[in-house]
């Protein structure tokens, strides 16, 4: 059975919806190939590109993923840490460069597993 904690393992660390196994990214944080996933699993075989403007919501996922965690972290740092409003407006565009490239991969991810479904026999059954 699909555990909940493989599920958000499998999300955040980038990984074929199917399989588990295949990367959804080449290269990690490699910025000459930062935006392009191959065509297909390299493991499993799956179709990353089930249609044209496939990951088209996915950007949706992205805004609402990168506007309330830095919502969140502003909030934090002026209230909790009573820290100049200008101060955490530094350090969120900071973290906004940093981690851009880390959510959009991430946006991709949530969006491909919510339409495709773990299957564990799926590289044992393809072995002809
Ligand atoms: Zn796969």
């Amino acid at each position: 059975m699909e555990s909940v904690m493989g599920l958000i393992k499998s999300i955040f660390t980038l990984k074929c919806p199917r399989c588990r196994k295949g990367k959804l990214f080449d290269q990690p944080f490699n910025f000459s190939n930062a935006f392009s996933m191959p065509s297909h699993c390299p493991k499993c075989g799956l179709n990353f590109y089930r249609e044209p403007g496939f990951y088209y919501g996915a950007m949706f996922f992205g805004y609402v993923i990168t506007s309330g965690l830095f919502l969140v972290i502003g909030l934090v740092m002026t209230f909790g840490l009573g820290m100049d409003v200008n101060t955490a407006l530094i350090v969120i565009v900071i973290l906004g460069v940093l981690l851009f490239i880390y959510f959009f991969r991430l946006a991709r991810s949530l969006w491909i597993h919510m339409v495709e479904k773990y299957d564990p026999d799926v590289l044992n059954s393809e072995t002809c």
